[in-house]
Protein backbone atom coordinates (compact mmCIF):
# COMPACT_ATOMS: atom_id res chain seq x y z
CA UNK A 1 0.00 0.00 0.00
CA UNK A 2 2.80 2.50 0.63
CA UNK A 3 4.80 1.30 -1.94
CA UNK A 4 1.50 2.44 -4.11
CA UNK A 5 1.53 5.99 -2.37
CA UNK A 6 5.24 6.35 -3.04
CA UNK A 7 4.54 5.82 -6.59
CA UNK A 8 1.73 8.04 -6.82
CA UNK A 9 3.36 10.92 -5.77
CA UNK A 10 6.65 10.40 -8.00
CA UNK A 11 4.19 9.93 -10.80
CA UNK A 12 5.35 11.81 -13.89
CA UNK A 13 2.32 13.16 -16.19
CA UNK A 14 2.72 12.98 -19.68
CA UNK A 15 0.90 13.54 -23.11
CA UNK A 16 2.94 11.12 -25.30
CA UNK A 17 5.33 8.21 -24.61
CA UNK A 18 7.30 7.24 -27.68
CA UNK A 19 9.08 3.56 -27.58
CA UNK A 20 12.01 3.81 -30.27
CA UNK A 21 14.45 6.85 -31.40
CA UNK A 22 15.09 5.52 -34.32
CA UNK A 23 13.81 8.08 -37.77
CA UNK A 24 10.22 7.30 -36.91
CA UNK A 25 10.84 8.02 -33.49
CA UNK A 26 12.91 10.97 -33.63
CA UNK A 27 11.20 13.24 -36.38
CA UNK A 28 7.69 12.25 -33.72
CA UNK A 29 9.95 14.02 -30.75
CA UNK A 30 10.56 16.75 -32.67
CA UNK A 31 7.04 17.35 -33.90
CA UNK A 32 5.55 17.10 -30.50
CA UNK A 33 8.47 19.47 -29.34
CA UNK A 34 7.52 22.05 -32.00
CA UNK A 35 3.79 21.27 -30.81
CA UNK A 36 4.41 22.10 -27.04
CA UNK A 37 3.98 18.34 -26.09
CA UNK A 38 5.18 16.77 -23.10
CA UNK A 39 6.78 13.35 -23.89
CA UNK A 40 9.79 10.93 -22.71
CA UNK A 41 10.85 8.78 -25.59
CA UNK A 42 12.65 4.74 -24.46
CA UNK A 43 15.26 3.57 -26.37
CA UNK A 44 18.25 1.17 -26.10
CA UNK A 45 19.94 1.72 -29.41
CA UNK A 46 20.24 -1.42 -30.75
CA UNK A 47 19.61 -2.80 -34.23
CA UNK A 48 18.00 0.02 -35.77
CA UNK A 49 18.04 0.78 -39.00
CA UNK A 50 18.23 4.20 -39.02
CA UNK A 51 22.08 3.66 -37.29
CA UNK A 52 22.75 1.91 -40.61
CA UNK A 53 21.04 3.64 -43.76
CA UNK A 54 22.49 4.93 -46.32
CA UNK A 55 21.57 8.90 -45.46
CA UNK A 56 20.06 9.68 -48.73
CA UNK A 57 17.39 12.03 -49.06
CA UNK A 58 16.55 11.60 -52.58
CA UNK A 59 13.06 11.83 -53.87
CA UNK A 60 13.20 9.65 -57.63
CA UNK A 61 13.74 5.85 -58.06
CA UNK A 62 17.28 5.98 -59.90
CA UNK A 63 16.53 2.67 -61.27
CA UNK A 64 13.90 3.75 -63.22
CA UNK A 65 13.89 7.79 -63.36
CA UNK A 66 10.34 7.53 -61.64
CA UNK A 67 9.76 10.46 -58.72
CA UNK A 68 8.77 8.64 -55.89
CA UNK A 69 5.02 8.50 -54.34
CA UNK A 70 4.28 12.32 -53.26
CA UNK A 71 7.39 13.23 -53.68
CA UNK A 72 7.04 16.91 -53.82
CA UNK A 73 5.68 16.83 -50.23
CA UNK A 74 7.87 14.33 -49.33
CA UNK A 75 10.64 16.39 -49.80
CA UNK A 76 9.80 19.91 -48.81
CA UNK A 77 8.86 18.85 -45.22
CA UNK A 78 12.45 16.54 -45.18
CA UNK A 79 14.43 19.75 -46.39
CA UNK A 80 12.68 21.94 -43.74
CA UNK A 81 12.92 19.47 -41.23
CA UNK A 82 16.67 18.70 -41.28
CA UNK A 83 17.56 21.95 -42.03
CA UNK A 84 15.90 23.30 -39.15
CA UNK A 85 16.85 20.55 -37.10
CA UNK A 86 20.98 20.30 -37.63
CA UNK A 87 20.38 24.46 -36.13
CA UNK A 88 20.12 22.95 -33.07
CA UNK A 89 22.23 19.97 -32.90
CA UNK A 90 26.03 20.30 -32.57
CA UNK A 91 27.79 17.38 -34.54
CA UNK A 92 27.37 18.12 -38.38
CA UNK A 93 24.96 15.76 -39.28
CA UNK A 94 23.98 17.36 -43.13
CA UNK A 95 25.68 17.67 -45.95
CA UNK A 96 24.14 19.39 -49.27
CA UNK A 97 25.92 17.31 -51.97
CA UNK A 98 24.21 16.22 -55.02
CA UNK A 99 23.55 12.81 -55.60
CA UNK A 100 24.67 11.73 -58.97
CA UNK A 101 23.34 8.70 -61.36
CA UNK A 102 26.16 6.80 -64.08
CA UNK A 103 24.32 6.29 -67.58
CA UNK A 104 25.29 3.37 -68.65
CA UNK A 105 23.77 3.48 -72.89
CA UNK A 106 22.56 5.96 -75.25
CA UNK A 107 19.69 4.50 -74.27
CA UNK A 108 20.00 5.73 -70.81
CA UNK A 109 20.87 9.06 -71.36
CA UNK A 110 17.67 9.26 -73.79
CA UNK A 111 15.40 8.47 -70.90
CA UNK A 112 17.44 10.54 -68.20
CA UNK A 113 16.49 13.20 -70.96
CA UNK A 114 12.69 12.14 -71.48
CA UNK A 115 12.60 11.38 -67.58
CA UNK A 116 14.17 15.22 -66.81
CA UNK A 117 11.24 16.85 -68.86
CA UNK A 118 8.32 14.98 -67.26
CA UNK A 119 5.66 17.08 -64.93
CA UNK A 120 6.58 14.51 -62.84
CA UNK A 121 10.53 14.76 -62.52
CA UNK A 122 11.59 18.16 -64.28
CA UNK A 123 12.11 19.48 -60.35
CA UNK A 124 13.87 17.26 -59.42
CA UNK A 125 16.31 16.21 -62.53
CA UNK A 126 18.95 18.54 -64.34
CA UNK A 127 18.44 17.96 -67.75
CA UNK A 128 22.03 18.55 -68.95
CA UNK A 129 24.14 14.84 -68.87
CA UNK A 130 27.83 15.96 -67.18
CA UNK A 131 30.53 14.91 -68.86
CA UNK A 132 32.47 12.29 -66.17
CA UNK A 133 34.72 14.28 -64.05
CA UNK A 134 35.79 11.61 -62.04
CA UNK A 135 39.01 10.10 -63.13
CA UNK A 136 38.39 6.97 -61.00
CA UNK A 137 34.74 6.16 -62.06
CA UNK A 138 34.20 4.62 -65.41
CA UNK A 139 31.20 6.33 -66.87
CA UNK A 140 31.51 7.45 -70.43
CA UNK A 141 27.81 7.71 -70.92
CA UNK A 142 28.25 10.56 -68.61
CA UNK A 143 25.73 11.43 -65.40
CA UNK A 144 22.51 12.56 -64.84
CA UNK A 145 22.05 14.34 -61.44
CA UNK A 146 19.29 14.79 -59.02
CA UNK A 147 18.68 18.09 -57.70
CA UNK A 148 18.79 19.50 -54.32
CA UNK A 149 19.12 16.17 -52.25
CA UNK A 150 20.69 15.93 -49.07
CA UNK A 151 23.21 13.22 -47.59
CA UNK A 152 22.59 12.54 -43.35
CA UNK A 153 25.21 10.93 -41.28
CA UNK A 154 22.98 9.16 -39.45
CA UNK A 155 24.71 7.85 -36.31
CA UNK A 156 26.17 11.29 -35.93
CA UNK A 157 21.86 12.94 -36.12
CA UNK A 158 20.82 10.16 -33.50
CA UNK A 159 23.77 10.42 -31.32
CA UNK A 160 22.83 14.46 -31.21
CA UNK A 161 19.22 14.18 -31.16
CA UNK A 162 19.78 11.94 -28.24
CA UNK A 163 22.34 14.33 -26.18
CA UNK A 164 19.30 17.11 -26.87
CA UNK A 165 16.72 15.14 -25.24
CA UNK A 166 19.09 14.05 -22.55
CA UNK A 167 19.50 18.08 -21.93
CA UNK A 168 15.95 17.90 -21.69
CA UNK A 169 15.57 14.84 -19.36
CA UNK A 170 13.42 13.51 -21.96
CA UNK A 171 15.28 10.28 -22.99
CA UNK A 172 15.23 6.94 -20.84
CA UNK A 173 17.72 4.54 -21.94
CA UNK A 174 15.59 1.24 -21.32
CA UNK A 175 14.33 -1.29 -23.14
CA UNK A 176 10.14 -0.80 -22.69
CA UNK A 177 8.43 -3.65 -21.55
CA UNK A 178 5.31 -4.10 -22.97
CA UNK A 179 3.73 -6.39 -20.12
CA UNK A 180 4.07 -3.29 -17.59
CA UNK A 181 1.84 -1.05 -19.58
CA UNK A 182 -1.46 -0.63 -17.63
CA UNK A 183 -4.33 1.60 -18.46
CA UNK A 184 -5.55 2.85 -14.76
CA UNK A 185 -8.65 4.83 -15.17
CA UNK A 186 -8.49 5.51 -18.78
CA UNK A 187 -5.16 6.93 -18.55
CA UNK A 188 -1.75 4.91 -19.57
CA UNK A 189 0.67 3.93 -16.80
CA UNK A 190 4.03 2.45 -17.41
CA UNK A 191 6.13 2.67 -14.29
CA UNK A 192 6.64 5.88 -13.13
CA UNK A 193 4.77 7.57 -16.32
CA UNK A 194 1.31 8.66 -16.63
CA UNK A 195 0.46 9.12 -20.64
CA UNK A 196 -2.46 10.31 -22.49
CA UNK A 197 -1.05 8.15 -25.38
CA UNK A 198 1.94 5.45 -26.19
CA UNK A 199 3.59 5.93 -29.94
CA UNK A 200 5.63 3.06 -31.02
CA UNK A 201 7.88 3.18 -33.13
CA UNK A 202 10.33 0.43 -33.16
CA UNK A 203 11.21 -0.53 -36.82
CA UNK A 204 11.48 -4.30 -36.88
CA UNK A 205 11.52 -4.69 -33.62
CA UNK A 206 7.57 -4.10 -33.00
CA UNK A 207 8.05 -7.79 -33.98
CA UNK A 208 8.00 -8.13 -30.34
CA UNK A 209 4.85 -5.82 -29.16
CA UNK A 210 1.18 -7.54 -28.57
CA UNK A 211 -0.46 -4.90 -29.19
CA UNK A 212 0.92 -5.09 -33.14
CA UNK A 213 0.05 -7.02 -36.06
CA UNK A 214 3.67 -8.00 -36.91
CA UNK A 215 2.44 -9.84 -39.62
CA UNK A 216 2.62 -6.55 -41.45
CA UNK A 217 5.88 -6.18 -40.87
CA UNK A 218 8.30 -7.85 -43.86
CA UNK A 219 12.20 -7.41 -42.36
CA UNK A 220 14.51 -6.57 -45.49
CA UNK A 221 18.06 -7.31 -44.84
CA UNK A 222 20.45 -4.66 -46.55
CA UNK A 223 24.22 -4.94 -46.16
CA UNK A 224 27.12 -2.19 -47.16
CA UNK A 225 30.78 -2.08 -47.29
CA UNK A 226 33.11 0.68 -45.92
CA UNK A 227 36.19 0.84 -48.48
CA UNK A 228 39.31 3.26 -48.02
CA UNK A 229 40.15 4.74 -51.57
CA UNK A 230 42.29 7.82 -51.74
CA UNK A 231 42.47 8.07 -55.69
CA UNK A 232 38.40 8.10 -55.36
CA UNK A 233 37.98 11.50 -54.84
CA UNK A 234 34.47 11.66 -54.83
CA UNK A 235 32.33 15.44 -53.89
CA UNK A 236 28.69 13.25 -54.88
CA UNK A 237 27.05 10.34 -53.82
CA UNK A 238 27.40 8.32 -57.04
CA UNK A 239 24.69 5.66 -58.48
CA UNK A 240 25.46 2.70 -60.57
CA UNK A 241 24.33 -0.68 -59.50
CA UNK A 242 24.61 0.87 -56.08
CA UNK A 243 25.49 3.96 -54.30
CA UNK A 244 28.74 5.51 -53.38
CA UNK A 245 28.22 7.16 -50.13
CA UNK A 246 31.31 9.70 -49.13
CA UNK A 247 32.08 9.41 -45.54
CA UNK A 248 35.23 12.08 -45.41
CA UNK A 249 38.71 10.68 -44.87
CA UNK A 250 38.81 8.88 -48.18
CA UNK A 251 36.06 6.68 -47.01
CA UNK A 252 33.22 5.85 -48.40
CA UNK A 253 29.80 3.24 -48.22
CA UNK A 254 29.18 1.26 -50.69
CA UNK A 255 25.64 -0.89 -51.50
CA UNK A 256 23.04 -1.53 -50.25
CA UNK A 257 21.96 -5.30 -50.70
CA UNK A 258 18.72 -5.96 -51.00
CA UNK A 259 17.87 -9.44 -49.13
CA UNK A 260 15.18 -11.57 -49.14
CA UNK A 261 14.52 -14.18 -45.81
CA UNK A 262 17.53 -13.58 -44.13
CA UNK A 263 16.51 -12.44 -40.75
CA UNK A 264 20.29 -12.75 -39.63
CA UNK A 265 22.37 -9.55 -38.51
CA UNK A 266 25.49 -10.28 -39.58
CA UNK A 267 27.15 -10.03 -42.93
CA UNK A 268 26.90 -12.51 -45.71
CA UNK A 269 29.54 -13.90 -48.49
CA UNK A 270 27.28 -13.47 -50.60
CA UNK A 271 26.61 -9.59 -50.55
CA UNK A 272 30.63 -8.90 -50.24
CA UNK A 273 31.00 -10.41 -54.08
CA UNK A 274 27.95 -9.05 -55.28
CA UNK A 275 29.22 -5.27 -53.54
CA UNK A 276 32.93 -6.52 -55.24
CA UNK A 277 31.25 -6.79 -58.80
CA UNK A 278 29.68 -3.81 -58.42
CA UNK A 279 33.04 -2.13 -57.62
CA UNK A 280 34.42 -3.64 -59.96
CA UNK A 281 32.33 -2.42 -62.61
CA UNK A 282 32.48 1.48 -61.48
CA UNK A 283 35.93 1.86 -60.23
CA UNK A 284 39.30 2.41 -62.05
CA UNK A 285 41.13 2.84 -58.86
CA UNK A 286 41.84 0.66 -55.98
CA UNK A 287 40.20 0.29 -52.76
CA UNK A 288 40.70 -1.51 -49.21
CA UNK A 289 37.40 -2.90 -47.43
CA UNK A 290 37.74 -1.57 -43.77
CA UNK A 291 34.35 -2.38 -42.62
CA UNK A 292 31.09 -4.58 -43.33
CA UNK A 293 27.56 -3.58 -42.11
CA UNK A 294 23.51 -4.67 -41.94
CA UNK A 295 20.40 -3.06 -41.28
CA UNK A 296 16.66 -4.31 -41.34
CA UNK A 297 14.08 -2.16 -43.57
CA UNK A 298 10.66 -2.30 -41.73
CA UNK A 299 8.90 -3.32 -45.56
CA UNK A 300 5.23 -3.60 -45.79
CA UNK A 301 3.53 -5.79 -48.91
CA UNK A 302 1.83 -2.63 -50.54
CA UNK A 303 5.47 -0.69 -49.57
CA UNK A 304 3.33 2.29 -47.60
CA UNK A 305 3.96 3.46 -44.08
CA UNK A 306 1.97 1.90 -41.57
CA UNK A 307 0.79 4.98 -38.84
CA UNK A 308 -2.20 5.01 -36.60
CA UNK A 309 -4.02 2.73 -34.12
CA UNK A 310 -6.30 0.15 -33.96
CA UNK A 311 -8.99 -0.11 -31.34
CA UNK A 312 -7.84 2.95 -29.50
CA UNK A 313 -5.56 6.01 -30.42
CA UNK A 314 -4.70 5.85 -26.69
CA UNK A 315 -2.48 3.46 -28.55
CA UNK A 316 -0.71 4.19 -31.59
CA UNK A 317 2.31 3.15 -34.14
CA UNK A 318 4.82 4.95 -36.68
CA UNK A 319 6.39 1.77 -39.01
CA UNK A 320 6.64 0.31 -42.18
CA UNK A 321 9.19 3.37 -43.68
CA UNK A 322 10.25 0.80 -45.50
CA UNK A 323 13.37 1.83 -47.64
CA UNK A 324 12.63 6.01 -47.90
CA UNK A 325 12.22 6.34 -44.09
CA UNK A 326 14.57 9.26 -43.86
CA UNK A 327 12.79 10.85 -46.79
CA UNK A 328 9.25 10.14 -45.38
CA UNK A 329 9.40 10.29 -41.42
CA UNK A 330 9.02 14.53 -41.19
CA UNK A 331 5.78 14.44 -43.19
CA UNK A 332 4.62 11.04 -41.67
CA UNK A 333 5.00 12.18 -38.12
CA UNK A 334 2.76 15.56 -39.28
CA UNK A 335 -0.10 13.18 -40.40
CA UNK A 336 -0.05 11.70 -37.82
CA UNK A 337 -0.01 14.06 -35.00
CA UNK A 338 -2.87 16.08 -37.14
CA UNK A 339 -4.99 12.77 -37.19
CA UNK A 340 -4.68 12.51 -33.29
CA UNK A 341 -5.49 16.09 -32.82
CA UNK A 342 -8.43 16.21 -35.03
CA UNK A 343 -6.92 18.51 -37.88
CA UNK A 344 -7.27 16.26 -40.68
CA UNK A 345 -7.42 12.64 -41.33
CA UNK A 346 -4.50 10.08 -42.20
CA UNK A 347 -4.55 9.71 -46.37
CA UNK A 348 -5.69 6.31 -46.40
CA UNK A 349 -2.96 4.83 -48.08
CA UNK A 350 -0.78 4.59 -44.44
CA UNK A 351 -3.62 4.27 -42.48
CA UNK A 352 -2.73 0.89 -40.70
CA UNK A 353 -6.35 0.00 -40.53
CA UNK A 354 -6.28 -1.20 -44.45
CA UNK A 355 -5.03 -4.17 -43.29
CA UNK A 356 -7.78 -5.12 -40.81
C1 LIG B 1 20.82 -0.68 -45.38
C2 LIG B 1 19.76 0.39 -45.35
C3 LIG B 1 19.94 1.56 -46.10
C4 LIG B 1 18.93 2.56 -46.07
N1 LIG B 1 19.15 3.73 -46.77
C5 LIG B 1 18.20 4.71 -46.71
C6 LIG B 1 18.42 5.96 -47.37
O1 LIG B 1 19.48 6.20 -47.95
N2 LIG B 1 17.42 6.91 -47.33
C7 LIG B 1 16.25 6.69 -46.65
O2 LIG B 1 15.37 7.58 -46.65
N3 LIG B 1 16.04 5.52 -45.99
C8 LIG B 1 16.98 4.54 -46.01
N4 LIG B 1 16.77 3.36 -45.36
C9 LIG B 1 15.47 3.13 -44.70
C10 LIG B 1 15.46 3.73 -43.30
O3 LIG B 1 16.70 3.55 -42.68
C11 LIG B 1 14.36 3.07 -42.45
O4 LIG B 1 13.12 3.17 -43.12
C12 LIG B 1 14.23 3.78 -41.11
O5 LIG B 1 15.50 3.93 -40.51
C13 LIG B 1 13.30 3.05 -40.17
O6 LIG B 1 13.23 3.84 -39.01
P1 LIG B 1 12.40 3.41 -37.73
O7 LIG B 1 12.51 4.53 -36.77
O8 LIG B 1 11.06 2.93 -38.14
O9 LIG B 1 13.17 2.10 -37.17
P2 LIG B 1 14.63 1.96 -36.55
O10 LIG B 1 15.59 2.91 -37.13
O11 LIG B 1 14.94 0.50 -36.66
O12 LIG B 1 14.44 2.38 -35.04
C14 LIG B 1 13.69 1.63 -34.13
C15 LIG B 1 14.29 1.85 -32.74
O13 LIG B 1 13.39 1.30 -31.78
C16 LIG B 1 14.14 0.68 -30.77
N5 LIG B 1 13.27 -0.28 -30.08
C17 LIG B 1 12.63 -1.35 -30.59
N6 LIG B 1 11.92 -1.98 -29.63
C18 LIG B 1 12.09 -1.26 -28.49
C19 LIG B 1 11.60 -1.38 -27.15
N7 LIG B 1 10.78 -2.38 -26.77
N8 LIG B 1 12.01 -0.48 -26.22
C20 LIG B 1 12.83 0.55 -26.56
N9 LIG B 1 13.31 0.71 -27.83
C21 LIG B 1 12.95 -0.18 -28.77
C22 LIG B 1 15.31 0.05 -31.52
O14 LIG B 1 16.39 -0.19 -30.62
C23 LIG B 1 15.64 1.14 -32.54
O15 LIG B 1 16.58 2.04 -32.02
C24 LIG B 1 17.76 2.36 -45.32
C25 LIG B 1 17.62 1.21 -44.55
C26 LIG B 1 18.62 0.23 -44.55
C27 LIG B 1 18.47 -0.99 -43.67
Amino acid sequence: MLERVFLFLRMQQLDYIIVGLGIGGLALARRLEERGHSFVVFDTQEDGATAVAGGTINPVVLKRFKAVWKASEFFESAQHFYRDLQKDLSPEFLDEIPVRRILQSAEEQNDWLVASDSEQCKTFLRSQIAVNPYEAIKAPFGLGTVRNTLQLKTPLLLEGFRSYLQHQQRWVNESFAYDQLQRVEGVLQYKQWQAKRVIFCEGVGALRNPYFLPKNILPKKGEYITIRAPKLELDAVLKGPFFIIPLGKDTYRVGATFIHKDLSPTPTSGSLETLEKALIKMLHCNYEIIGRSVGMRPTVADRKPLLGWFETDQLCFMNGLGTRGLFMAPLLATWLLDALEGAQPLPTEVDLKRFL
